[in-house]
């Protein structure tokens, strides 16, 4: 076996257990973050209005320290500098991606807004975590960050359950060169993935779980006195459960990607883009949205059981693991025929079950699809491996 040296990021998380005043201290900087993320968007919005011209980061972070002397605005000096820079920035690339075609960039709001991050100036000392004007944290540590890693930047973050560092740092790492096992994996709705061996996982359901109690507790909240006491305890068990759906879906995906990136050294998915998928179901001009509800169902499945973050996941195990991740065009990969290349919407007789109209060959719809992709990101492969070589 061979190996080869990288750099990867990691991120560990860690509980914290700031006292009373901490944690005043805690919410006050991240309510003035929100308070400077949403002037900043509205200087963006009115001069544009008045001068038809975008302004940039640079510009805006010149201007933070004249804000801060400012009369009235002098609270905001609560705020570690560095902090103030990341709250720019995240303005700035929800501007880059409005550019690039995503939504508008949107106030933020109390609940949503729920984290502060600053990329130097943290210290740790085992148990102890010290940030600027907040002073010494205690915090759980469940795990030593390595001796020869570089912090790269930490995120505080509230959740239900309390405040949360999270330590995104960078280490050396040999991820060995493996032999050959190549698979192609099929994610679908009857099964969250099916592989071209004939591996299949279930899907783990996890909001139809609680689903139930969830409708209960809402319907709770529906009936009770806006903002009174009653309602924000309603209102906090609502999202203790969104928190476990979404821990419980995080440890499946972990779980999968674990397996996935064990087993094989090369791996081919679809290249899904899931918000073209949201999109697509609601139909355009020409296809008058046939097939929305189906499509429309199997989009909310989908992104209940995160397919995002599973190929995030997959993506940096592969690399930590030396495997190949592979993406392919998503086309045909359900209506093809792998024994004879015939393609025809009909091939497919039902959600599981695959017939060729041509030869006949008969075979789980899910499976017939894994060995399609797996096909195909092995072509992609050698394509691209080949115009390497030509280019060297
Ligand atoms: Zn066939």
């Amino acid at each position: 076996m061979y190996f080869y040296d990288i750099k990867i990021y990691r991120t560990y998380k860690y509980k914290l257990r700031p006292n009373k005043v901490q944690r005043q201290s805690l919410e006050q900087i991240l309510g003035c973050c929100r308070f400077l993320y949403n002037i900043a968007l509205e200087e963006r919005i009115t001069y544009y209005e008045s001068t038809g011209k975008g302004i940039g980061y640079y510009h805006q972070q010149y201007q933070l320290k004249d804000l801060f002397k400012t009369e009235g605005f002098e609270f905001m000096k609560c705020i570690p500098a560095q902090a103030r820079q990341d709250v720019l920035k995240r303005l700035d690339k929800t501007y880059t991606s409005f550019f690039k075609g995503g939504g508008f960039p949107r106030w933020a709001k109390k609940h949503k807004y729920s984290s502060f991050t600053l990329p130097q100036h943290v210290k740790y000392d085992s148990n102890k975590v010290t940030i600027p004007k907040v002073e010494k944290l205690r915090m759980f540590c469940s795990r030593n960050i390595p001796k020869d890693a570089a912090i790269k930047f930490t995120t505080f973050k509230k959740q239900v359950d309390g405040w949360f560092a999270c330590v995104t740092f960078e280490i050396d790492h040999i991820a060995p060169i493996r032999d050959n096992q190549a698979v192609g994996i099929d994610m679908g709705v009857t099964y969250f993935a099916v592989t071209s061996d004939g591996q299949y996982f279930d899907n783990p359901k996890h909001l139809a779980k609680h689903q139930r109690r969830l409708k209960i507790l809402k319907r709770k909240l529906a009936r009770q006195k806006k903002f009174g006491y009653n309602w924000r305890k309603t209102r906090y068990q609502i999202s203790k459960i969104y928190l476990k759906i979404t821990n419980s879906r995080k440890d499946f995906l972990h779980k999968v990607s674990n397996q996935l990136t064990n087993e094989y050294s090369f791996i081919a998915v679809e290249d899904l883009k899931l918000k073209n998928m949201t999109k697509s179901s609601k139909g355009d001009a020409e296809n008058h949205g046939s097939m929305v509800k189906q499509k429309s169902g199997l989009n909310r499945v989908l992104l209940d059981l995160g397919i995002g973050y599973f190929f995030t996941f997959l993506d940096y195990k592969s690399i930590e693991k030396g495997s190949k991740l592979v993406k392919i065009n998503p086309r045909n990969t359900s209506r093809k025929c792998n024994k004879c290349g015939h393609i025809s919407k009909n091939n497919r007789k039902s959600q599981s079950k695959f017939e060729c109209e041509s030869c006949g060959y008969t075979v789980n719809a899910d499976r017939n699809a894994s060995d399609n992709i797996l096909g195909d990101g092995v072509a992609l492969s050698r394509k691209r491996e080949a115009a390497a070589c030509a280019l060297a």
